[in-house]
C-alpha cells in the first residue's frame, strides 16, 4: 500500500467543521426534554456553536457536520468505555439527583444513544474520507464561564486551541497562524490548556484536526440564553479564520507567518508541547 503523504504544510484544501454539542433537542420519542434539565446540566450545552462556526452556505472547500441531539442524550465525543462514564458523563449521561429528589435519570436509553453514536461516527467518517488528503477537521465547541459538571473553575481565557500529539496535529504554520489571528483581534488564548486535544475519526486518509473552544461569555448570556451584542462580531472573526486555515493568502495570514509571530506563539506554548514540536522538526 502506498505510504500516505502528509498534507502540504502550506495549505489545506478543505475544512470539515465538526459541531457535536450545539443542540438542546432530544429525540421525539424521548421522555426528556431541555425543560427537564437542571441548570448545571444546561451549562454543558454549546449553545449556538452551529451558527457561530458554520457559514450559511456550504462552499466547495468548507463542509460541516452538526450532531442533531443534545449531548446529555448522546455525546458523540465520548469514547466507548470513556473514563467519564464513572461519573455518569459517558456516551449517554446518567445523573443521580440530590437525596431529597431521591431519583436518578438516564437521558438516553443505552441502545438508542449508542445507535445514534455509531450512525454519526459512520457518517462523519465517510464524509472525512470522501474529502480526502489535505483536509483539516475543525472541532467546534464553547465552554461555560460558570463552574459546571466538567470544569469547577472555568479559565479566564476567551478561546482555547487544542490539538493532538499524533499524526493529526496541524502544521506549525497552521497553529501559529490560528493563535496569532485570534490574538491580533484581542482574544485571550489558551493552547491545549485547560482543554486539550481535538476530535479524530479512524479513516484511511491523512488529515489534521484542530479544536476551537470559545468562552460563552463572548457571545451569550448563560442565564437568559440570549445572544449578546458581540455575537455577530465573534461569528465574523471565527468564520474569517477559515481563509487563513485554507491559506487563501491575504495580508492577515502573510503577517502571521513572520518569524516574530512564531516566537510569540512559542513563548505562550506550554513547555511540554513546545519540546514535542521542536523534537519533531516540522
Ligand atoms: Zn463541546
Amino acid at each position: 500500500m502506498k505510504q500516505l503523504e502528509k498534507p502540504n504544510r502550506e495549505a489545506y484544501g478543505h475544512l470539515l467543521l465538526h459541531v457535536p454539542h450545539s443542540s438542546s433537542l432530544f429525540p421525539s420519542e424521548s421522555i426528556y426534554s431541555w425543560n427537564d434539565l437542571e441548570n448545571s446540566e444546561r451549562l454543558l450545552i454549546d449553545y449556538y456553536t452551529d451558527e457561530l462556526f458554520v457559514p450559511q452556505q456550504e462552499s466547495a472547500d468548507i463542509s460541516s457536520v452538526v450532531f442533531p441531539y443534545c449531548r446529555l442524550f448522546c455525546d458523540v465525543e465520548r469514547l466507548v468505555n470513556d473514563p467519564l462514564e464513572k461519573i455518569g458523563l459517558g456516551i449517554s449521561y446518567f445523573r443521580e439527583m440530590p437525596a431529597e429528589r431521591g431519583c436518578s435519570r438516564s437521558f438516553g436509553g443505552r441502545v438508542e444513544a449508542f445507535n445514534e453514536y455509531v450512525d454519526f461516527h459512520a457518517s462523519v467518517s465517510k464524509k472525512l474520507f470522501a474529502m480526502g488528503e489535505g483536509t483539516l477537521l475543525v472541532d467546534c465547541h464553547s465552554f461555560s464561564s460558570h463552574p459546571n459538571l466538567l470544569c469547577s473553575t472555568p479559565p479566564d481565557i476567551d478561546i482555547c486551541i487544542g490539538f493532538n500529539d499524533d499524526e493529526t496535529r496541524p502544521s506549525r504554520e497552521t497553529l501559529v497562524n490560528t493563535v496569532q489571528y485570534f490574538k491580533a483581534k484581542g482574544y485571550k488564548l489558551g493552547i491545549n490548556t485547560p482543554f486539550s486535544n481535538s476530535k479524530t475519526y479512524s479513516v484511511p486518509t491523512h488529515y489534521h484536526s484542530i479544536m476551537i473552544e470559545v468562552n460563552k461569555r463572548l457571545y451569550m448570556n448563560e442565564q437568559t440564553l440570549e445572544k449578546s451584542d458581540s455575537f455577530h462580531e465573534l461569528k465574523h472573526d471565527i468564520q474569517s479564520l477559515y481563509d487563513v486555515l485554507l491559506m487563501k493568502c491575504n495580508q492577515e495570514c502573510q503577517h502571521a507567518n513572520s518569524s516574530s509571530q512564531e516566537l510569540l506563539f512559542e513563548q505562550n506554548m506550554p513547555k511540554k508541547i513546545k519540546n514535542k514540536i521542536d523534537s519533531d522538526n516540522i
